[in-house]
């Protein structure tokens, strides 16, 4: 399940629900060109997934970061 989320707080995986994309927190790219997740966030794009995996991200159709997780399908 994927639910909105404004905080990256206790997450490994977080969405951005504008871009259909997954980020992986632990190899977040923070470069101004990177990941933008607290760009996001701010912009109310987050979401979070139950249980909070990468196949889960998969499952609801989300597509890998390039930049933090690779293999983008796109
Ligand atoms: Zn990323």
């Amino acid at each position: 399940m994927a639910y909105p989320t404004s905080t990256r707080q206790g997450k490994q995986f977080l969405g951005n629900k504008n871009k259909k994309e997954v980020h992986d927190l632990k190899r977040e790219d923070k470069n101004q060109n990177g990941c933008q997740v607290d760009e996001f966030l701010k912009a109310g794009h987050g979401v979070a997934f139950t249980p909070d995996t990468l196949q889960q991200a998969h499952f609801e159709g989300y597509d890998n970061c390039a930049k933090c997780i690779g293999n983008s399908k796109r």
